[in-house]
């Protein structure tokens, strides 16, 4: 039996495992793609569904696009694999080189390759406590995490996450871990009344945990410049200039995951610009191949790097790598993605939509149910006042809903999450907005 997108899914589909509570939502509704072109995703019954969330925050350049698939067919046939354990191939050297120069104030000088963004994190985490061992200050193991942060799933990343009943369920996971608290307080800070400025204020927690820990036994701090998968939460102004500060005055890396803010969703190749703070390492995946290939990267600063190759101890290598670091399909896939965004001006595009969509999306401020709505570049948190013992129900609705209208969005506890991709029209923000105002008349 063919697969329908509004029927049951027949039997023979059903050994899929399917991801985080997808499992269960996706089954009892079954919603099945079978293929995409630029804005829009095809479903299995025919209908054309407007991507709202650029995939999941993967496909800025749109989907399908001609110069990616050209480059990953040419690609497949030409050089399958290379492993990058003793041998290489010049098409990761070429990437590498090409994205280092993306990087604001040429300081990042070396990129390391991994297959996802959980990878990449875990990758960051690994190199930023080994970089303090090879400097002779093995007692900087403690990391620091935030709260509603998300990390991607590896046990580096859960425990640096900030999801506290993931920590809780797995128990044993990364020692000497702790928590900033997060930036978002509804009732004092709702974006929607402007962006608060007090986030100097709360980056001071920083100081408490030194205090506490001595600096001398911290490594690094990570945050997201922009808490995605828990809700678009934006910094209030000067939190991430004030964390740079406090990193500095310790010796402490800081590390920014950008695996959601990377390439282009703020108007800049790297929220790092965006916001005009340098950390020592960035993650990024998902929009570095558009999606095509799975990637993650770890951008290095160049002292970092030089550590390792010239440091006191270079007999100590960095222990860590993937089979498929760098794999030739991936970093020509990514290639081809970085001509698209540069071409056809992505990102210098995204900057010029931002007004008209922070308009659009704040033109929902006072439908039902809706206490805030946060914006920059071309994503969107929408929040909705939760019924009271059912904190994810109201926005779920509103995924079925507006899937029943033709529109995929994302939602995470009562939040919606837009992130189109990057080549979106006026038009489509305008649908966007229109089926919203739809949805959220129509929940209850
Ligand atoms: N970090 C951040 C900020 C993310 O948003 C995600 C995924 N949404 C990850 C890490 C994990 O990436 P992946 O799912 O590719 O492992």
């Amino acid at each position: 039996t063919r697969p329908t997108a509004s029927g049951n899914l027949p039997a023979d589909l059903e050994a899929f495992w399917m991801p985080f509570t997808a499992n269960r939502q996706f089954k009892s509704k079954p919603r099945l793609m079978v293929s995409a072109k630029d804005m829009h995703f095809t479903d299995a019954d025919g209908r054309q569904i407007l991507d709202a969330t650029a995939g999941l925050w993967c496909v800025n350049a749109g989907h399908c696009r001609p110069k990616i698939i050209e480059a990953v067919s040419q690609q497949v046939a030409t050089l399958d694999f290379a492993p990058t354990f003793q041998w290489g191939h010049p098409k990761a050297f070429e990437l590498a080189e090409r994205l280092v120069k993306w990087l604001p104030d040429g300081e990042y000088s070396h990129v390391f390759f991994g297959n996802s963004g959980s990878e990449a994190v875990e990758s960051a985490l690994k190199i930023a406590i080994a970089y303090h061992r090879i400097r002779g200050e093995g007692t900087r193991q403690r990391l620091i995490g935030r709260e509603r942060g998300y990390h991607g799933v590896n046990f580096g990343g859960i425990s640096v996450g900030g999801i506290a009943p993931v920590r809780k369920f797995f128990g044993s996971l990364l020692t000497g871990v702790d928590h900033l608290p997060h930036t978002h307080n509804l009732e004092h800070q709702a974006f929607s009344k402007g962006q608060p400025d007090w986030g100097a204020h709360l980056a001071d927690d920083l100081e408490r945990l030194v205090a506490l820990h001595d600096a001398s036994n911290i490594a690094a701090v990570i945050v997201e410049p922009i808490a995605g998968s828990t809700g678009v939460l934006i910094p209030p102004k000067g939190y991430l200039q004030r964390l740079r500060e406090i990193c500095d005055k310790y010796g402490i890396l800081l590390i920014f995951d950008e695996v959601i803010t990377g390439f282009g969703r703020l108007g800049s190749a790297f929220a790092a610009e965006h916001f005009g703070v340098m950390p020592d390492l960035i993650t990024v995946a998902k929009g570095i191949t558009n999606g095509t290939v799975p990637m993650g990267a770890v951008f290095v600063r160049k002292g970092i790097y030089d550590a390792f190759m010239h440091g006191p101890d270079n007999a100590i290598e960095l222990f860590h790598g993937y089979t498929y670091s760098g794999h030739p399909v991936a970093c020509a896939a990514a290639l081809a993605t970085l001509d698209t965004y540069e071409e056809e001006g992505l990102f210098q595009r995204t900057k010029e939509l931002s007004d008209y969509w922070q308009e659009a999306v704040h033109s929902l401020r006072d439908r039902p149910h809706v206490i805030d709505v946060r914006n920059l570049g071309l994503v969107a948190g929408i929040e909705l006042e939760s019924i009271p013992g059912k904190p994810t129900a109201r926005a779920f609705e509103c995924f079925l809903k507006a899937f029943d209208k033709g529109m995929m969005i994302r939602t995470t506890g009562d939040i919606i999450a837009l992130s189109p991709p990057l080549i979106i029209e006026k038009s489509h923000i305008d649908q966007i907005v229109e089926i919203l105002s739809d949805v959220l008349g129509e929940i209850d």
